[in-house]
């Protein structure tokens, strides 16, 4: 089997997960910005935390032979504060010239606040400004639906925007049909205790299709599980999926969409 971790948050796990990882059939990992478990106070905090994701993660990954990528940004959860927000955004474009980095992610909404909205045109009018690809996390429970029409919305008023180059995360059956028909990808976070199982996004897949969706574990220091995408490959090959159609939604697709990033370059298989 060979898969990519599309979105794993590295930094919150041990050496044991990579080896795991590697050893179940990992091609690459990418690893979004995101909220480290409590409110970072100053844009210091995210200049560093933007080398651990481009310098000094891959560099970790790179000991196991498991090529790393990241993506940037300050995260809804953090964008409460439009000031701070504005700040560290102002930093990022001197990231963007790092080797690894794909875009900007994981943005989008928490709590679908006014203040939130105001940071994700920002990253949004950041990402056309320079090129790059866009990763949208989608809130949670009952704000799921609500806010990922609101970021379906934002991204469309954009003409520089184009949907098939950003993908829209932690789908679930009520806004996988929406974020699809308007030329979005999708991603599936594979989660133990909420966001979706992998019978539910197998489910999905069945019943959508395999074009322009991905899976992923997001692991994180929250609880989850870094072989989450692996395992639903066995539950595939259990409902009796050929090999290619597994093959195409655990490695090709992210494949395809990351490498409209001209930084997504993997080494020649041996
Ligand atoms: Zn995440």
């Amino acid at each position: 089997m060979r898969y990519i971790e599309p979105h794993g948050h590295m930094v919150s796990r041990t050496t044991d997960d990579y080896q795991d990882m590697v050893t179940a059939g990992c091609a690459a990992v990418c690893e979004p910005a995101f909220w480290a478990g409590f409110d970072r106070n100053s844009a210091d905090g995210f200049y560093d935390y933007f080398c651990q994701l481009t310098e000094h993660e891959p560099k970790r990954a790179a000991k196991f032979g498991l090529p790393h990528f990241s993506w940037l940004c300050i995260n809804p959860k953090e964008s409460e504060n439009v000031v701070l927000a504005a700040e560290v955004i102002s930093i990022i474009p001197e990231f963007l010239k790092k080797p690894g980095v794909l875009g900007i992610g994981e943005i989008g909404l928490n709590k679908n606040s006014r203040n939130e909205l105001k940071v994700l045109e920002s990253h949004v009018d950041l990402a056309a400004r320079h090129d790059q690809l866009i990763l949208v996390h989608t809130p949670h429970l009952e704000d799921k639906l609500k806010g990922t029409r609101l970021i379906l919305d934002l991204l469309k008023s954009d003409s520089r925007i184009k949907p098939e180059r950003c993908i829209i995360d932690h789908v679930e059956e009520h806004t996988i049909g929406m974020v699809l028909d308007s030329g979005f990808w999708a991603g599936m976070t594979l989660y133990p205790e909420s966001k979706c199982t992998s019978a539910r996004a197998i489910d999905m897949l069945e019943k959508f299709g395999t074009d322009r969706i991905w899976m992923n574990s997001a692991c994180d220091w929250g609880v989850s599980v870094p072989l989450a995408v692996p395992r639903a490959a066995l539950e595939m090959r259990k409902r009796e999926h050929p090999h290619s159609w597994i093959d195409r939604v655990i490695y090709q697709n992210p494949f395809s969409f990351l490498s409209q990033s001209p930084n997504f370059k993997l080494p020649p298989v041996q």
